[in-house]
């Protein structure tokens, strides 16, 4: 006969009978609306890469209201801080402010049957209103954290901002950040515990330029950088470590009747060992030289060399959450709670940085629905976005613990 062996005790089922939590999480349960109309406001404030000023100007506004001591770094992360009872420990609840779209890019909000569309809506329009709720929650409940909580709107985490936002706050708050949680994007099903290593680099090729006609068979730079992408191309990855490379901008030239003086391509790599990466990347350098090289034989003879250079324009260190770690203690628990189901991911977030110091981060969504990131058809649906919104809350309080 089997023997019927107790569960552990949920430490959330203590902790939600807290009566503030419970207040808080009831708040949330029934103010999801304000927290979509949020982030609806949010989004329409355009936030390119390096010029998240503006958007984050109303999230220090929305962060004062809920009770913050606000502050702006010099790097233009917006800094929330809700005081703790433990000394100098601090909790980082972290959303980015930027996002991949260029200025001049339409960010107004359709609503479609409850559905909303914009580019940026979900990333991370809702990991920005996400972590506004779950504030104006703990704000509303009068509910007081032991480690200090910083509510970050950080920026510079898409593209070229290489992560200089949560660079900027590790060394600031460097020695006192016990935990991580970068909320990005939407969905509630997974918890990203490995972050991805990255490289960027920018391929460059100039040349003599000169008239279409009159100098035809002169070396083409954009031609140079086509041989390059298409040998390269070929290069092998492996599935394990899993390993991707993406020619993602492409630049060059002034008219169609010149031949271009200078062009450029950018291509990220990204690996779950470093090894792989250094391995890619000489494999760019030999590609793209010895593309050069054929530009220069297909050329007239005595053309002005094609130049070279490669830049590497960002660089993000990867690491991983230990199996053991408190942080994803809470999650868990937080999720057996709420029952929802997640699985452990990887990919290229804002907890990479503290991954690769060996500070606990995890990165997860906020709630709701959403698709088609980092296009113009990016989508969001806020049903169900509760769950999203309390397992933030109950995770964030599990590790910063709530004072009696
Ligand atoms: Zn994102």
């Amino acid at each position: 006969m089997a023997t019927l062996t107790a569960r552990p005790a949920n430490p959330v089922d203590a902790l939600a009978q807290d009566k503030r939590v419970a207040r808080a999480l009831a708040w949330l349960d029934s103010n999801a609306d304000w927290v979509t109309d949020q982030q609806v406001a949010i989004t329409e404030i355009p936030a390119p890469e390096f010029h998240e000023q503006e958007r984050g100007v109303f999230l220090a506004k929305l962060f004062r209201t809920n009770g913050l001591d606000v502050h702006t770094d010099s790097v233009g992360n917006v800094i929330g801080e809700l005081a703790g009872s433990r000394g100098e420990e601090v909790i980082v609840l972290i959303a980015h402010l930027d996002t991949v779209f260029p200025a001049g890019t339409d960010v107004r909000v359709k609503r479609l049957k409850g559905r909303l569309e914009a580019p940026g809506i979900s990333d991370d329009g809702a990991g920005l209103a996400s972590m506004v709720g779950v504030a104006r929650a703990i704000d509303q409940a009068h509910l007081k954290p032991q480690a200090s909580v910083l509510f970050v709107a950080g920026v510079g985490e898409e593209g070229e901002g290489n992560l200089r936002g949560i660079r900027a706050l590790m060394d600031e708050y460097k020695g006192r950040v016990r935990a991580v949680i970068a909320l990005d994007g939407a969905a509630t099903d997974y918890v990203t515990t490995i972050g991805l290593a990255s490289r960027r680099l920018d391929i460059q090729v100039t040349g003599p330029g000169g008239h279409s006609w009159s100098d035809f068979g002169s070396p083409n730079p954009i031609a140079a950088l086509a041989r390059g992408i298409v040998q390269f191309s070929t290069t092998p990855v492996p599935e394990e470590p899993r390993t991707t490379f993406n020619f993602g901008v492409m630049e060059g030239g002034n008219s169609v009747n010149s031949i271009p003086a200078e062009a450029s391509v950018k291509v990220d790599l990204r690996s779950e060992d470093d090894a792989e990466l250094l391995r890619l990347e000489s494999e760019i350098r030999k590609s793209f030289a010895s593309a050069v090289d054929q530009e220069m034989a297909a050329a007239v003879p005595g053309s002005e060399s094609l130049k070279l250079k490669i830049s590497v324009i960002g660089i993000r260190p990867g690491g991983k959450l230990p199996a053991d770690s408190p942080l994803l203690a809470a999650i868990e628990n937080a999720d057996r709670y709420l029952g929802n189901r997640s699985r452990l991911e990887r990919s290229s977030t804002d907890a990479n940085l503290p991954l690769s110091l060996g500070i606990p981060a995890i990165a997860i969504g906020g709630g709701g629905q959403g698709g088609g990131s980092h296009s113009l058809e990016e989508w969001y649906d806020p049903a169900g976005r509760e769950l999203g919104l309390k397992r933030v809350l109950l995770t964030l309080l599990g590790v910063a613990g709530v004072q009696v």
